[in-house]
């Protein structure tokens, strides 16, 4: 039987986007973050990591780097009783990138290829599945991919209209009701 998958993007979500966060230094959680896996754990849930990493392909820091950080960040997680099954990341920027690295790429969201992929991998059920995104461009390759529910993490409130309208929340807390019991 398939699964369900909470879908996470990093920056904004998981830890504070100050910009092209590389270092374990630099990387200040958001609140609930763990309560949230946690719960989503519990449930059944996948927990996967979808993460544009355009700062990869503008050679502000290396693949290594990336993995160095995430795999300190997965640790952190194991420890609080969240694990989580997958990152997937996308490295690649149409006009800035470097190199290989500079080209359209579907794995780049608002592409749904990194959903795609984890859910071929994990045999995800994708239409029970729940995203939470702090931009549009989340929201956008939830849709494609065919997720459920996409959630905009907004602590700040929206200006601008939703492109496309989305259930916006403004604490990591408020996801928690989207995730629910298995239904056998
Ligand atoms: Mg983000």
């Amino acid at each position: 039987m398939s699964k369900r998958a909470l879908f996470l993007d990093r920056d904004g979500v998981i830890n504070v986007d100050y910009g092209y966060v590389h270092r374990i230094e630099a990387f200040v959680w958001i609140e609930g973050i763990f309560e949230l896996t946690r719960q989503a754990c519990r449930l059944g849930y996948a927990v996967v990591v979808v993460t544009n990493q355009a700062g990869i392909g503008r050679g502000f820091y290396s693949e290594a780097q990336f993995h160095q950080l995430t795999d300190w960040m997965r640790q952190q997680f194991a420890e609080a009783e969240a694990p989580i099954d997958r990152v997937l990341f996308s490295p690649f920027h149409p006009t800035e990138g470097v190199g290989p690295y500079r080209r359209e790429d579907p794995s780049r969201k608002p592409g749904p290829g990194m959903i795609l992929q984890a859910a071929r991998e994990l045999n995800l059920d994708l239409a029970a599945s729940l995203l939470i995104g702090d931009r549009s461009t989340d929201i956008q390759a939830g849709i494609a991919a065919g997720v459920g529910t996409s959630l905009l993490f907004a602590p700040k409130g929206v200006k601008e209209p939703l492109d496309p309208p989305c259930p916006v929340i403004a604490s990591l807390r408020d996801a928690l009701p989207y995730l629910t019991p298995p239904a056998c």
